[in-house]
């Protein structure tokens, strides 16, 4: 724990490699202190159906800024919520096993940037259900040191296919370089189950890449395939997300998955 709690003084918790000192007050590109917030915790059922009903803890802040993202400001200000505290985390998790939640499964935002206060508040739970781990898989190979022996799932965002979309649509650099190393990590320490969100106009450049990728390295991962995207938010800075998915691209998706083999289970 003690490690974990270190990660703050000199953050290097996701690949934008801040180096700050979080517990000084001082703010890298996420603007996270150290006390992570929830602004909404519910049972769901749009989950992958192995997960459902899960208990989702979002949290808020996070080390992108996807222009599809639905979330709102929530994802992005990591002030919006309340504490995670112990005490609040141990009732929720009670409320949550009350209403048949199989797991619970942490979302921002994005976890990562929150993980010491994360693994703090899991350490003091008594009856911990299993714990799906949903992200953006931008952490540090040093996050998923300390997440090997606390998560049961990892739910991974295989967002781009390519680093240019990355740094378009989300401000990110070498996106591509990262999220497949962390996904070949979490492949070899527990259950993983590979998202994608389909963006309209992204099919080659994003999509077929990604699909490519997955049939070289990691086939047997059940991949989960969301096609019902919708325009909101920010979307509108991006011509080309500024309106739905069409069935057609959704069709064509789920056919090229199928001719490459892929675990489809969703
Ligand atoms: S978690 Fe926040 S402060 Fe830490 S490296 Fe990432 S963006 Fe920077």
């Amino acid at each position: 724990m003690e490690l974990a709690l270190a990660c703050y003084t000199k953050c290097m918790l996701c690949e934008h490699r801040c180096g700050v000192d979080r517990s000084a007050g001082h703010l890298g590109f996420c603007k996270a202190g150290t006390v992570a917030n929830v602004y909404r915790h519910r049972i769901e059922y749009g989950e992958e159906l192995e997960l459902v009903p899960s208990h989702l803890f979002y949290l808020s802040g996070c080390d992108l800024r996807c222009g599809f993202c639905i979330a709102g400001i929530d994802a992005f200000d990591p002030s919006r919520g309340m504490a995670l505290t112990s005490e609040f985390f141990n009732r929720a998790v009670q409320w949550g096993q009350q209403r048949g939640a199989r797991n619970i499964q942490w979302v921002g935002g994005e976890p990562t940037i929150h993980l010491p206060a994360i693994l703090e508040v899991m350490s003091r739970c008594p009856q911990l259900p299993p714990v799906v781990w949903k992200s953006d898989f931008q952490g540090t190979p040093e996050v998923f040191d300390l997440l090997k022996d606390a998560v049961d799932v990892y739910v991974a965002d295989f967002k781009f296919g390519n680093d240019a979309c990355g740094r378009r649509l989300a401000g990110i650099e070498s996106y591509t370089r990262i999220v497949t190393r962390n996904l070949k990590i979490a492949a070899g320490q527990s259950r993983l189950i590979i998202r994608h969100l389909l963006l309209p106009g992204h099919a080659e450049c994003c999509y077929r890449p990604i699909v490519n990728w997955l049939r070289e390295n990691l086939p047997w991962v059940p991949f989960s395939l969301r096609d019902s995207y919708l325009p909101s938010w920010r979307s509108r800075r991006f011509a080309e997300i500024a309106h739905p998915l069409t069935p057609g691209e959704a069709k064509q998706a789920h056919c090229l998955a199928g001719q490459m083999g892929l675990r489809v289970i969703q």
